[in-house]
């Protein structure tokens, strides 16, 4: 449908589509006249990686929480209405502020408070919503970064294979029990299957009242939580991992700090 030549030797990767800040809603979502699909599709079960977020079209980022939400992305011209697959792994990256340097110890950041605000305010509220792991990343050194580029730290990791096992043993271990995962599992599934231990259950109320998270909030704290007990190969949910889910989410919810 994207007119793309088959590729025998990339048929069992999964796609990892990295689109542009000033890619088109139609070469995003999918569309045109005559109608072809998006990278949203063309990452279908695979990663969508936005980088410099904040830059990206407002109504191209809106159109994302849809398909987000369904994997499907309905495309309506007057004369088809067409539902592509859209299940991706969403990933993104922006900067702390426009200059890039809020928080940097070495550099010191240029930007009003005021900018920032509006360059936050470029990913609404819903959207952000949506996105269950938000960290942020500080300055790598020269040495740690040429450490990184030299594979050394990576090698290392990749020979003992721990975080890539244990990850396919979490997800093996969802799929038995939920025969879904729990990014994928529903409101009432997760609480079904995720009976939280009193301490838990004050926990996740605490946090929903301090954080006002929203329905949708609480849900997504819910499976993260449910993802973290998993890849510790615990049954239950307990109250340290509803805590690092909430942790894990609390990027960009605090106002940014005065840059003076
Ligand atoms: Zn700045």
């Amino acid at each position: 449908m994207a007119g793309h030549k088959l590729d025998a030797r990339g048929w069992t990767v999964r796609p990892f589509r990295a689109p542009h800040h000033t890619a088109s809603a139609n070469a995003i979502v999918g569309g045109g006249p005559q109608i072809r699909p998006g990278e949203i599709s063309l990452a279908h079960c695979g990663v969508l990686f936005l980088d410099e977020l904040p830059e990206f079209d407002r109504r191209v980022l809106e159109s994302l929480r849809e398909p987000m939400e369904t994997g499907l992305i309905t495309i309506a011209r007057a004369a088809a209405r067409i539902e592509l697959p859209a299940q991706f792994q969403f990933i993104a990256a922006m900067n702390p502020c426009p200059c890039g340097h809020l928080g940097d110890p070495a550099q010191s950041c240029r930007c009003s408070p005021s900018r920032i605000e509006r360059y936050r305010q470029r990913i609404s509220g819903p959207l952000l919503d949506r996105i269950d792991i938000r960290i942020e990343i500080p300055r790598l050194a020269a040495e740690e970064l040429t450490e990184a580029i030299s594979h050394r730290a990576g090698a290392q990791l990749a020979a003992s294979g721990e975080p890539a096992a244990q990850a396919l043993r979490a997800r093996s271990w969802r799929l038995q029990r939920s025969g879904c995962l729990s990014a994928r599992l529903s409101a009432a599934q997760l609480r079904s299957c995720c009976a939280l231990p009193s301490g838990a259950e004050q926990l996740l109320r605490r946090s929903a009242q301090r954080l006002a998270l929203s329905g949708r909030g609480v849900h997504r704290v819910l499976a993260l939580g449910r993802t973290i007990a998993d890849l510790a190969g615990s049954e239950t949910i307990e109250a340290a991992h509803l805590a690092e889910a909430v942790q894990l989410r609390r990027a960009l919810d605090v106002p940014p700090p005065s840059s003076s």
